[in-house]
């Protein structure tokens, strides 16, 4: 089972003992950074003592140099003699650079030795050959760490692992957000250990995780080789919320699948190499819902209508598509109507404001079901092409406030967080007895409904529309009743801590 190592990048041993001790078990090992200490010879050399004789767990010891990506800048033979020294002193391990291993020479028995090797700008082609290299001189671990330029360069790092690991204690990893995955999949494929930050902003490495999300939102050490895949595929993909609400899924109702972020730039390129690794399951996002249609084998009726989608299954070797966004969108509006008596719909005018992706699967969605449909958007221009493709009028924002419509749908990013005071409706829209849906899920109150609440209409929030549509994904993937209740509380969560 791979190891999970939190790299510690404190000034002192004092502050690195303490870090170490507020550390939960879940946390096998530290790497103690000792390029990261206050550069002073004799502190250097007394603190990595005081390390060595407190630490509560193993404990790797590393002295990166800068040419190599860290920050000592003292002599070679300084650097060296700090490596011997710690395993002198009774460190589990010792990180040398693969080009440094011969002048280090032997170190005291007992001290494994982590030949490593960096590479800042690309993953080489050659990763078999360097992996050799390393073992051919000594290696006890070997180490790779390579940049990702694009998300595929994950899979040679994870598949030099699924070759070489079981033979040889080893680490790869692919740095940058782009090789993020291949951090938490280590697990999976068998790596030695992944190495987590202390927290966010505070890691030795770009890419690096929090160890809290690795064990709370990744769960870490749980992963194995039957653990089964499933992700976001967006550009960006940083803020996503997705592996939050998916992977508080699974582990809800106990399934051995993680969900990872992909930021992939070209799809085809990615679901071909994914494909290959137990890859069951995604949400798709900006900018890649259209481009992904032509790339399956099967979408259902209305994601061909509509040339979008947002989820890919994966079930034997084939893809099915199909757009989980317009069905849950259309519940949440459909429920709310129901609530304010205005069913059944075509008997209805509703007032759609926006023409971008969301508005797009509710004029789907509510085409040919509602009497009147009308499409206001900031740029006219989309708002008629939009209206045309399904039958609905169009107008500019402008015209808004002279509309009476039965449902006002927000479908714009006016009031998204940070811009929480704006609103893309003048409060004489609002009558009581309208159902107004928004969009917008952060804040989950936007002020928006909260006018349309005080106006006593009945409203639909972007929070239930997201629930919904992430909660009719995990069905389609897993067949199962999708744990709603749980995925709503930690949607709620993270929506509340910023
Ligand atoms: P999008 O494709 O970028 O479209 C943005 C829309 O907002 C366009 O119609 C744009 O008008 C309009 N807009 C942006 N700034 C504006 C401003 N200052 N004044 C007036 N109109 C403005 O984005 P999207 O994917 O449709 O997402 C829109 C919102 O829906 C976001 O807040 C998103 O978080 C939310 N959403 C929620 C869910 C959910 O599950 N709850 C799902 C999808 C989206 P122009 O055409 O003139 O630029």
């Amino acid at each position: 089972m791979a190891k999970l190592c939190v790299s510690l990048t404190e000034k002192s041993a004092a502050e690195t003992l303490s870090a170490m001790r507020g550390l939960p078990a879940c946390v096998d090992m530290v790497e103690v950074r000792l390029d990261y200490f206050r550069q002073n010879t004799r502190t250097v050399r007394a603190g990595l003592e005081e390390v060595c004789r407190n630490k509560d767990r193993p404990i790797i010891v590393t002295n990166r140099p800068c040419r190599e990506g860290g920050r000592y800048r003292g002599s070679e033979r300084s650097r060296l003699d700090s490596l011997r020294r710690a395993a002198a002193l009774g460190a589990d391990y010792v990180d040398v650079e693969l080009d440094s291993v011969s002048a280090l020479g032997e170190i005291s028995p007992g001290t494994g030795k982590i030949v490593s090797y960096h590479n800042f700008e690309c993953t080489p082609a050659d990763l078999e050959e360097i992996h050799r290299h390393a073992v051919a001189v000594g290696a006890d671990v070997a180490k790779i760490a390579v940049r990702a330029q694009r998300v595929v360069d994950t899979l040679p790092v994870l598949e030099l692992l699924e070759r070489r690991a079981a033979a040889v204690p080893t680490i790869a990893l692919a740095m940058g957000e782009e090789g993020m995955p291949s951090r938490v999949l280590a697990a999976k494929f068998g790596a030695f250990l992944s190495y987590a930050s202390l927290a966010a902003g505070r890691g030795s490495a770009d890419g690096q995780v929090p160890y809290r999300e690795m064990e709370e939102t990744y769960r870490f050490s749980r992963i194995g080789p039957n653990t089964t895949l499933y992700g976001v595929v967006a550009n960006p993909v940083a803020h996503s919320m997705s592996p939050t609400i998916h992977n508080a899924a699974f582990a809800e109702v106990g399934l051995d699948a993680v969900y990872l972020p992909f930021k992939v730039s070209r799809p085809a390129a990615f679901l071909d190499g994914y494909q290959r690794h137990e890859l069951k399951g995604l949400s798709v996002t900006i900018p890649h819902k259209e481009a992904m249609v032509p790339l399956m084998d099967e979408v259902d009726e209305l994601t061909a209508r509509m040339g979008a989608l947002n989820t890919v299954a994966i079930r034997d070797g084939r893809r099915y598509g199909s757009n989980t966004d317009v069905g849950a969108a259309l519940s949440a509006l459909e429920e709310a109507a129901r609530r304010a008596g205005l069913l059944p719909l075509q008997r209805r005018t509703v007032l759609l404001e926006g023409a971008g992706g969301a508005a797009r699967a509710i004029a789907y969605g509510l085409a040919g079901r509602v009497g009147r449909l009308i499409i206001a958007n900031r740029t006219v221009s989309r708002a008629e092409k939009l209206a045309e493709e399904v039958g609905a009028e169009a107008c500019g924002l402008d015209e808004v406030s002279s509309l009476r419509p039965d449902l006002l749908v927000n479908t714009t990013s006016v009031g998204m967080y940070p811009r929480v005071d704006e609103t893309p409706a003048p409060s004489s829209v609002l009558r009581p007895g309208m159902v107004v849906f928004d969009a917008v899920y952060n804040p989950m109150e936007t002020r928006l409904l909260r006018e349309a609440r005080e106006a006593g209409c009945t409203t639909a929030s972007g929070f239930e529309w997201f629930i919904g549509q992430a909660a009719a994904q995990f069905e389609a993937w897993t067949g199962l009743s999708a744990p709603r209740e749980r995925m709503a509380e930690v949607v709620k969560k993270r929506l509340s801590s910023g």
